[in-house]
């Protein structure tokens, strides 16, 4: 006869995840979100090892926008293989890696294009008005270096640098330095918010943030969700971009 009393007790489970955002199912904010009709397109290229299944928000911001992709892996021959359909990929933008500061080479505005040396280009206006899509890095810092530099193609594309009016909504809760002071969400929202000249983009993926942020802290609080070991490796002497 087992004795049940005595019986050593069984480790807590994990939570459930969600199918959809694939968030432990006390974190996920599915419910309700809306969907944004964007025009210029979204695709988030994030690394296999990625592991940030708490607080990431790479599948959150494309759940929410109708033209949108989440790719995992390590490299692709091009952005039209990527896409499915020939593109060009001087009309795509993508988040700078670098050291440059927004604030630095036009410090008046929050989006500006750079070249190969950091200086912003020539008729920024007309470039960022051209741009028909966006790529963005998810990952760490150094992940997402390791795509920058496995991917070619990449150099073909706009670089762009944020000088963001506001301070990340992750305030304290990330410890480890990320590919951009953002989240992957609120730089998406900046991007297409300023590109499109539509803030309530930024405004409703910012919500959802929000929502999760929340979620995140009750969740940690009671211990449904455990709070990540957070690697440390990676991040001494690295720069931050931003704040
Ligand atoms: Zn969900």
């Amino acid at each position: 006869m087992t004795d049940i009393a005595n019986a050593p007790p069984s480790p807590p489970a994990a939570p459930e995840e969600c199918p959809r955002c694939q968030k432990p199912l006390p974190l996920c904010v599915c419910d309700g979100l809306e969907t944004i009709n964007n025009k210029i397109e979204l695709l988030v290229l994030q690394h296999p090892q990625e592991q940030d299944k708490a607080l990431g928000t790479a599948r959150l911001a494309v759940l929410q926008l109708k033209r949108a992709e989440l790719k995992v892996g390590l490299s692709w021959p091009s952005l039209s293989k990527i896409l499915g359909r020939t593109v060009d990929p001087q009309h795509w933008g993508i988040l700078y890696l670098g050291s440059v500061e927004a604030a630095a080479v036009a410090p008046d505005e929050d989006i500006v294009v750079v070249d190969s040396k950091g200086q912003p280009v020539d008729h920024q206006a007309g470039v960022l008005r051209e741009l028909e899509g966006i790529v963005l890095l998810d990952g760490t810092w150094s992940q997402a270096k390791a795509l920058w530099w496995r991917n070619a193609w990449m150099l073909k594309c706009r670089r762009i640098v944020l000088g963001p009016s506001a301070p990340s909504r992750y305030g304290k809760v990330r410890r480890e330095p990320r590919a951009d002071a953002l989240s992957t969400i609120e730089a998406a929202g900046m991007l297409l918010a300023r590109l499109e000249k539509k803030p309530a983009i930024e405004k409703t993926l910012g919500a959802s943030f929000e929502r999760l942020l929340a979620k995140y802290h009750e969740a940690t609080q009671t211990g449904e969700v455990k709070v990540p070991k957070v690697a440390k490796r990676d991040w001494r002497g690295v720069k931050r971009r931003r704040r």
